[in-house]
């Protein structure tokens, strides 16, 4: 009886893996058909810069619109995108997408015109084309370079040090900005950031959301600050959820905010709106 037991139990696991095996060969399948068919979607989250709380820039987050599935956030489909490195399609549509829809929105007079920040993954930034690409994109969408913002994790400088070194130095030549996204939470060294051109870091939000409660976040949180400071690198924080975030990142000396309490990413037509605003994003206060 035992082995009878086992045996259906080996054959209840082969189902399930079976149908995962299935359901994720679908997906790839549907992931291929949405870069051919033009799937995607980019939603724009807001940053405000923590003097005034006026709007300086967007970033540029993917969705994709599943026929069957409704509209899907990058987690459910960036980690098999990047398994499969259907990632670098993806990411060169947003990219181009990206910068031509901000560069064709009109400017208030009186501010300088919003930034724009795209994600780039590893093997994308270690693609061989990579910098004629962005250039391309910003020839194409006629946005000025230093309106654009890539934005890397500090995982993509563990490998092949010297050669993304070149590639972050070629792409900063070409006048736009280098972020250092979800800073705190890889693996990398702080003498990356002399070794590596970065303008911009942005501090991971569980040290955000957890200010004021956990000590250790907090103190991290502060060391950040003091680092872009210190290496007169601009800081932003990202997960600012609460009036209480805002006015902790802003003490800390932050630079820019981002998060649910500034604005949630937004279809492109509303952001382009937000964009017109006059008044700032986040009232002085
Ligand atoms: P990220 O670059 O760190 O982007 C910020 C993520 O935090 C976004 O999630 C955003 O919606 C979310 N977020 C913003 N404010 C708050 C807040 O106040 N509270 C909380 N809890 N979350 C907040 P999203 O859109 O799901 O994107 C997740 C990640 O997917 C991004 O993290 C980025 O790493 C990746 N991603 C998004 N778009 C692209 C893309 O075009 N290419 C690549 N390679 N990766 C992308
Ligand atoms: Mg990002
Ligand atoms: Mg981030
Ligand atoms: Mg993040």
């Amino acid at each position: 009886h035992a082995k009878a037991r086992h045996r259906g139990r080996a054959q209840l696991f082969d189902a399930a893996m079976h149908a995962s095996v299935l359901e994720r060969l679908e997906l790839e399948a549907d992931l291929r058909v949405a870069i051919a068919r033009g799937g995607f979607e980019i939603h724009y989250q807001p940053l405000v810069e923590l003097q005034g709380g006026e709007l300086r820039g967007f970033e540029a987050l993917v969705r994709w619109r599943h026929p069957a599935r409704g509209l899907l956030g990058p987690c459910a489909f960036i980690p098999l995108a990047e398994e499969t490195g259907l990632i670098v399609a993806i990411d060169r549509w947003v990219l181009r997408a990206a910068c031509a829809e901000v560069a064709s929105w009109p400017q208030p007079a009186g501010r300088p015109p919003v930034s724009l920040g795209v994600n780039l993954t590893a093997t994308h930034l270690h693609s061989p084309d990579v910098v004629q690409e962005v250039q391309s994109a910003l020839q194409a969408s006629g946005l000025a370079p230093e309106r654009l913002m890539l934005e890397l994790t500090e995982n993509v400088l563990l490998s092949d040090t010297a050669a993304s070194a070149q590639t972050l130095r070629e792409l900063r030549g070409l006048g736009l900005r280098l972020a250092l996204d979800d800073f705190g939470t890889g693996y990398s060294s702080l003498g990356y950031l002399r070794e590596f051109p970065i303008s911009d870091l942005k501090v991971d939000r569980s040290f955000v959301t957890n200010l004021g409660q956990d000590g250790a976040a907090t103190e991290l949180a502060r060391m950040v600050a003091v680092l872009g400071r210190t290496l007169g690198l601009a800081t932003v924080a990202e997960g600012v959820e609460t009036p209480e975030h805002y006015a902790q990142v802003r003490e800390l000396g932050y630079t820019l905010a981002q998060g649910y309490h500034i604005g949630r990413p937004l279809p492109a037509e509303q952001a382009r709106a937000l964009a017109l605003q006059e008044a700032p994003l986040v009232p002085p206060g």
